[in-house]
């Protein structure tokens, strides 16, 4: 194995007794220096990391000045952080982080008509734009990120996207700013009232040819500090907003903003254009900027995996227009396409044309975290800048430079400013690999200096590219910026290490500190080649999972949604996880309290597998974590009540009634709910008094046989239709039947997917059920598997096989999966389903919308004139999630979110639709509503039109 890349750094310092103690007294926002708060925030979404001391979450800027005061006495770092979505380290540091997200996010005031707000920092990007849209405003720049960044990070990074062509940088978009300096004096920022601290005017007076000359001209040039706009001749004069914007949080604390507002078109256009090759888009882009147009972003073929409705070419660029009318904003981007020498062209007007083109622009973005082989992909050198008119030149250099490397990215991004990103395959591991990162970031930085450009165009220097910055100024001019510095933070506190005085490129690497052997585990990983610390690294710190509204049909994160703290996002989990196997900070491994109390409110939606852009699957880590955790331990009631639940309800079966009516007995049932670890709210479930089973075989009387395997259904009989519900499996043999001609199968006893034992990570006992099912299972070779309830479903088709990597019959059994719905459309492909035409309401299961996806039912619906969409997100009850003991608030906030909400709207006659148990549980005992699977609908009009046939009515189905 080579040589792996160590560390720099010892065991990070804990915080000082009596710095907490003067903290504390200081301010009245929480501060936390345990393990879990640091181990938190020791990462952006970059390759760095740093250990801080502690959290603390101010309230208001008193409390930050109070803070800062505190932290200059005791010679403690500061590092503001937002939503902590940088790509160059500069949202870590060693001392106390500042999580300005927690209660400094309120917009304080919006004035439509002088078009501008005044925000506090941790305001986030998208709540006001939401807030300017019914003005017809608002803020131009547009990071990606915009779900989650912050305007304090917008401003430390001087951010921007796709939409600068239009409104320029955060810089171009700020009028006033409230800083709080390290030592706590505070200073107001303002075009027109000087230059900011004393000292600043008479170093620029002093070095005015070196910063009238120094700075190359180009529109994304973010690299440094913007000390050019200090000069006496800068438009309107000195500009200390500006010159502030971009620091990266090494200068003060914003603690205020006014912000400008642009008026929004009315309505948008979008024209794609083909081009034969990247650099012939990005030699086309400078051209198409004299249209006024509000985007011109470019990709090339290697990033787009579904590239219908794209004109022919092997590269695009996005062109959005704007207008007061749709046929205005048409004729813009017409104007476009004509004058653009392009292959091929199109342009759309209709919203959801455009949204569908900017998804595969989007998803180029997504893949682009990753090879196209799955392999990795990492920042580093992911948004350089060069004058528009030689992007072409240079990405032909580029490309060149990565090949003689031995390197592989793909580049795209916002060529009408001439700004690139890429996501390399660097092997930050080895110590070879890690030189080589260095040797191609110095080459690189050349490269993009003999082109005029601008080390970055977009995400800031951080540490990544800071080292770097005298290739790209000169030593003299990065010079006055450490003095720059120095007038405002004398003392060194603000983020050390980043921007002036950086850090080495190659310090501080966040994977150096991972286990260098792969991590003995249960599950097989195959996507991470088996390794558990591959699969944790996997969270690069996009953080979509801090998104606090789910659109769509998205998933993720819903225990974030519902407690808004970072440990209960997907990426929290990933970074305690990582510092797990990092052993610093967080040092019992498996043990970790810390973990499993981040871990307990996951609900093992698996709607990160599917929504993270990098497919983060927490839910198989959370199963993995427990087994570790709770191995050879006592584990919580509810793993061996709601664990095992096969196993009981088997048990109970034969003593339903019963057993069902000592459940209607209060007392019985607390003392039972308090003995299961289940929660004091719920209601137990009623058991069913025939199991699907019994019915099957009553329906088909002893001695049915089967004379060809061509005509039967092997439809599987979970424990939830078997025991709770089978009338889903009534009405599946019912309709399956019915429109295939086939019988279906009495299951074999015993069967189970595990899914119980997964979840709570009893994985020894869910290999050996698992086993056992493989060896009852007589699967019909060819013949899927029909499975009803989605968690099931999924189980079978993923941890199955990854919890049973070497049985070939795991990957055959796990292929064969198919819901209700594929397996009509595949062998009842004739077959005409009747209509019902009413509206549908209702919830998607989130492991259907995670791992099988959901195409198949929405067809089959619209077959049926069941109009109108499910609820995306979770229903919160998540198998045993929402039952046990503690999970009630968050289960019941994430049904409050969109289930609840859109069955109380859904107008009289919806049909209420959930496939899987938990979720027609949860509408059942939070809303009082019952809600069926697909198949007793579908039964339940099959029937209906039988009767209409044999009474003359109507044709049957
Ligand atoms: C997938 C992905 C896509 C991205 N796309 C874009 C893009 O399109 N355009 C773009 O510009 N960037 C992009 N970024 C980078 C990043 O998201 C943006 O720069 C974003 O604006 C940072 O906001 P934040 O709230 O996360 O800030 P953070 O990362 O928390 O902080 C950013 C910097 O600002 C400092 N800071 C934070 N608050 C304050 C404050 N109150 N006072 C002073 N300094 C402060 C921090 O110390 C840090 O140095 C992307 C990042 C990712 C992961
Ligand atoms: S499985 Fe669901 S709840 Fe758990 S981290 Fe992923 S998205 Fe969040």
């Amino acid at each position: 194995m080579a040589e792996q890349h160590r560390p720099h750094t010892d065991t990070p310092p804990a915080a000082a007794p009596a710095f907490v103690a003067a903290l504390r007294s200081a301010v009245r926002g929480a501060s936390d220096f345990g393990a879990a708060a640091r181990a938190l925030t020791t990462m952006d979404a970059s390759n760095y990391r740093r250990v801080p001391l502690g959290v603390l979450a101010p309230r208001d800027a008193d409390d930050i000045a109070a803070a800062l005061a505190v932290c200059r006495e005791h010679g403690v770092p500061v590092v503001a952080r937002g939503g902590g979505t940088s790509i160059a380290g500069q949202a870590t540091g060693t001392g106390l982080v500042l999580d300005l997200t927690r209660h400094l996010r309120t917009i304080l005031d919006l004035d439509p008509v002088a078009r501008t707000a005044v925000v506090q920092p941790g305001v986030i990007l998208d709540d006001l734009r939401a807030a300017a849209a019914p003005h017809g405003l608002t803020f131009g720049p547009d990071p990606s990120t915009h779900s989650r960044c912050t305007l304090g990070g917008m401003i430390g990074n001087n951010s921007c996207g796709a939409h600068s062509v239009a409104w320029g940088t955060t810089a171009d978009n700020v009028r006033k700013l409230s800083v709080v300096r390290y030592g706590g004096g505070s200073l107001h920022l303002e075009q027109g009232s000087g230059t900011g601290p004393e000292g600043v005017g008479a170093l620029v007076a002093a070095h005015l040819a070196l910063l009238r000359t120094g700075y190359p001209g180009l529109p994304r040039r973010i690299s440094g500090y913007a000390l050019d706009a200090l000069l006496p001749e800068h438009p309107g004069g000195p500009d200390p907003v500006r010159a502030f914007c971009g620091s990266e949080g090494t200068l003060g604390v914003v603690t205020e903003a006014t912000v400008r507002l642009v008026e929004a078109p009315r309505a948008r256009a979008l024209a794609v254009l083909g081009y034969a090759d990247e650099s012939d888009a990005a030699d086309a882009a400078p051209g198409l900027l004299p249209f006024r147009p509000l985007t011109v972003e470019g990709m090339a073929a290697d990033l787009v995996t579904g590239s219908a409705g794209l004109p022919r070419g092997a590269a695009w660029l996005f062109v959005e227009t704007g207008g007061d009318t749709p046929a205005e904003a048409r004729a813009h981007a017409e104007r476009v396409l004509r004058a653009a020498d392009a292959v091929d062209g199109t342009v759309v007007t209709d919203p959801a044309g455009q949204r569908a083109l900017w998804r595969i622009r989007e998803d180029a973005a997504g893949t682009a975290t990753r090879m196209p082989d799955g392999t990795e992909a990492w920042p580093g050198w992911e948004d350089c800048a060069v004058p528009p008119a030689r992007l072409g030149a240079y990405l032909r250099d580029f490309r060149a430079l990565l090949a003689e490397h031995g390197l592989r990215g793909a580049p795209y991004g916002h060529f009408g400013d001439g700004c690139v990103h890429v996501r390399i395959d660097f092997d930050l591991i080895s110590a070879g690999g890690v030189a080589r990162f260095r040797r191609f970031s110095e080459e690189t930085a050349d490269l993009v200096v003999a082109h005029g450009g601008s080390l970055s165009g977009e995400h800031g220097d951080g540490q990544a590219r800071a080292e770097l910055l005298p290739r790209m100024y000169g030593s003299e001019l990065v010079a006055l910026f450490h003095r720059f510095k120095d007038l405002w933070d004398p003392d060194g506190g603000l983020n050390p290490g980043i921007l002036a005085r950086p850090a080495p490129l190659d310090a501080n690497l966040r994977f150096a500190v991972l286990p260098g052997r792969p991590v003995d585990v249960e599950f097989g990983y195959p996507q991470d080649g088996g390794d558990f610390a591959g699969a944790v690294r996997r969270c690069v710190g996009v953080a979509k999972c801090r998104t606090t509204e789910a659109s769509g049909a998205g998933v993720m994160c819903p225990s974030f949604r519902a407690t808004g703290e970072e440990a209960h996002s997907t990426r929290g989990r990933a970074r305690l996880l990582h510092e797990m196997l990092a052993g610093e900070i967080i040092t019992d491994g498996w043990r970790s309290e810390e973990v499993r109390d981040a871990l307990d409110l996951c609900l093992s939606c698996k709607g990160c597998r599917s929504d993270c852009p990098v497919g983060v699957d927490m839910a198989t880590y959370k199963a993995e974590f427990l087994h570790h955790h709770y191995r050879g331990r006592l584990r919580p009631a509810a793993h061996y009540a709601m664990g095992r639940l096969p196993r009981w309800l088997r048990l109970a079966a034969p003593l339903a009634r019963p057993l069902n009516a000592l459940a209607r007995l209060r007392p019985l049932a607390a003392l039972a709910k308090r003995l299961a670890g289940i929660a004091p709210e719920r209601t137990i479930p009623v058991l069913a008094t025939e199991t699907y089973s019994r019915w099957l075989l009553r329906r088909q009387g002893k001695g049915t046989r089967i004379l060809s395997s061509d005509r039967v259904v092997a439809l599987w009989a979970d424990t939830f239709t078997e025991h709770l519900y089978p009338q889903a499996g009534r009405a599946a043999v019912r309709v399956l039947e019915r429109a295939t001609g086939r019988t279906v199968l009495p299951p074999p006893r015993g069967l189970c997917c595990g899914l119980t034992y997964v979840s709570t990570g009893q994985l020894d006992a869910a290999r050996r059920v698992m086993r056992r099912t493989l060896d009852r299972l007589r699967l019909l070779p060819g013949h899927p598997l029909v499975v009803l309830e989605p968690s099931c479903a999924a189980t079978l088709r993923t941890d199955l096989p990854e919890l049973l990597p070497d049985d070939p019959r795991a990957a055959e059994l796990a292929a064969s999966v198919r819901t209700f719905a594929q397996y009509l459309e595949e062998y009842a492909p004739d077959w005409t389903p009747p209509r019902l035409d009413r509206p549908v309401a209702g919830q998607t299961h989130c492991h259907q919308h995670a791992v099988l996806g959901d195409a198949a039912e929405r067809r089959l619906r619209e077959r049926m004139g069941l109009s109108g969409e499910l609820s995306g997100g979770c229903c919160g009850l998540a198998g045993n999630f929402g039952f046990e003991k503690g999970h009630w608030e968050v289960s019941v906030a994430c049904a409050e979110e969109r289930l609840l909400p859109a069955v109380r709207n859904a107008e009289p006659g919806t049909e209420l639709l959930a496939d899987g148990f938990s979720c027609r549980t949860q509408l059942d005992q939070l809303a009082g509503r019952r809600a069926r699977h697909l198949a007793e609908v579908v039964a339940e009009a099959v029937e209906e039109a039988s009767t209409a046939v044999r009474e003359g009515r109507g044709d049957g189905a």
